[in-house]
C-alpha cells in the first residue's frame, strides 16, 4: 500500500477534514441570505485572527492579488515609499510598486536575517517627510526569519505619517500578530496557510487611515478596487462572485480556531517550531535563519547533498511534501513547515523519511 501522502511546505498546508467536507458541498447562490450570513461571520472571525476591530475585505485571489490590491489601493503616482525586504516576498512588494510606476526606497538586508531596525529609523529619519507608506513582511517564508513588526511599525509612526502595510501571508493564524495593538494600517493574509483552508482567498484589514488613503488615491483599479468591496459588505455581498466553497470552508477553518483560541495556538506553534528545528539540527540540517519564525524551519542542506534532489526524491519515493529553498537560496536549503493543521506526528514522519533520503543520497 502506498504510504499516506504529507504535506508539509510552507503553503498550501493540509487541510482539517472538516473543512475539506465543506468544499465537497453543494454550491451557494452568492447573492442569498444563506451564503451572506456565512461571509459576514467569515469577516468577524477573521477580525478575532487578526486581532482588529478594523473592517477586513475579503477577495477571490491568492495572496498575490492582495498585496497588488494595496498597491492599487493606497497609492497614487509618485508617491514615496519605503520596502524593507530580506527574501523573495520582501522583493515581491518592490516588484509590485514598480509595475505600478513606481520607485521604492529598499532597504535590503541579507537573506536570512531580520531587518535591522536601526537601519529603518535612519531611512525614516532621511526620508520620513512625505512617505506614503511602508511595506513589511511578518514572517519571510522564503528564509524563515521572523521580522520585527510591532518595532518597525512603532519607528514609523514616530519618525512619519506613512502607512504601515504587511504581508503577514505565512504567518496569520501562527506567528503572534496584533494588527490594533501594533499599529498596523494593512494587513494582508491569505487561506492556505495558517488559516488551514485551500488556495483561492485573500484577506486585507484596513485602518481609519487606510481607508482615507483608499479614497484619495489615484491609482486605476477595478477588480482590485477596495471601496466597492468595502460598500458591498453592507448587503453582505462581495462585487463579484466569490470562491463560494472556499468561503463556506473559510467559516468552518476559522470556527475550530477559534475554538482552540489564537493565543493557545500561537504557543503550540511556538513549541512545534522548537522541537522541529533540534530535530532538523540532529538530522545534520542547521538552522539557517538569525530569528527563526515559528511557522516554518529552514535547515542548511548538508554538505555534499544537492537540497533540489532531495526534496524531489522525498516526494517521489516517500510521498513527503516539502519545500526547497528559492532563488539563490535553491538547494542550499530546504523548508519544512509548522503551521496550521500540521501536528508533530506529521512532521515526525517527514523528518524520518528525510533522514533516510540523505542516507541513501549519499550510499
Ligand atoms: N508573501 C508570503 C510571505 C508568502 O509566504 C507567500 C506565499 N508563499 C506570498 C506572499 C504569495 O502568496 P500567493 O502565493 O498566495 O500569491
Amino acid at each position: 500500500m502506498p504510504s499516506p501522502f504529507i504535506l508539509l511546505t510552507p503553503g498550501p498546508t493540509p487541510i482539517p477534514p472538516s473543512v475539506l467536507a465543506k468544499l465537497a458541498e453543494p454550491i451557494l447562490h452568492h447573492r442569498t441570505v444563506e451564503f451572506g450570513d456565512i461571509f459576514i461571520q467569515v469577516l468577524e472571525n477573521l477580525q478575532y485572527v487578526f486581532r482588529t476591530k478594523n473592517p477586513i475585505l475579503l477577495q477571490t485571489t491568492s495572496g498575490t492579488g492582495g498585496m497588488e490590491s494595496a498597491v492599487a489601493n493606497l497609492l497614487s503616482p509618485g508617491d514615496k515609499t519605503v520596502v524593507a525586504a530580506a527574501g523573495a516576498f520582501g522583493n515581491r512588494w518592490t516588484k509590485i510598486l514598480k509595475s505600478y510606476g513606481l520607485n521604492p526606497i529598499l532597504l535590503e538586508e541579507d537573506w536570512g536575517r531580520a531587518i535591522d531596525p536601526e537601519k529603518f529609523k535612519q531611512i525614516l529619519k532621511t526620508e520620513g517627510n512625505n512617505l506614503k507608506a511602508v511595506f513589511l513582511t511578518h514572517t519571510e517564508t522564503s528564509t524563515g526569519v521572523v521580522h520585527p513588526i510591532q518595532l518597525l511599525s512603532r519607528l514609523t509612526h514616530e519618525h512619519s505619517d506613512a502607512l504601515v502595510v504587511v504581508d503577514s501571508i505565512s504567518g496569520l493564524g501562527g506567528q503572534e500578530l496584533e494588527t490594533d495593538a501594533w499599529d498596523l494600517d494593512v494587513v494582508v493574509s491569505a487561506s492556505q496557510k495558517g488559516l488551514m483552508n485551500a488556495p483561492g482567498l485573500a484577506f486585507v484589514s484596513l485602518s481609519e487611515k487606510a481607508q482615507k488613503a483608499m479614497e484619495a488615491s489615484k491609482n486605476p483599479r477595478f477588480y482590485w478596487d477596495w471601496r466597492a468591496m468595502k460598500k458591498s459588505i453592507a448587503q453582505k455581498e462581495t462585487p463579484y462572485t466569490p470562491s463560494v466553497s472556499l468561503v463556506v470552508a473559510q467559516s468552518e477553518a476559522l470556527r475550530l480556531i477559534k475554538q482552540e483560541g489564537i493565543q493557545n495556538i500561537w504557543k503550540k506553534t511556538s513549541n512545534l517550531a522548537g522541537w522541529t528545528r533540534e530535530e532538523l539540527k540532529k538530522l545534520g540540517f542547521p538552522n539557517f535563519p538569525q530569528t527563526p519564525c515559528d511557522v516554518l524551519s529552514a535547515g542548511f542542506v548538508p554538505e555534499g547533498a544537492d537540497g533540489t534532489e532531495l526534496v524531489r526524491r522525498l516526494l517521489k519515493e516517500f510521498r513527503v511534501s516539502i519545500a526547497d529553498g528559492q532563488d539563490k537560496l535553491k538547494g542550499r536549503i530546504i523548508r519544512v513547515a509548522h503551521m496550521g493543521y500540521i501536528r508533530q506526528e506529521d512532521i515526525q514522519k517527514g523528518l524520518t523519511a528525510l533522514s533516510s533520503c540523505l542516507h541513501a543520497a549519499r550510499t
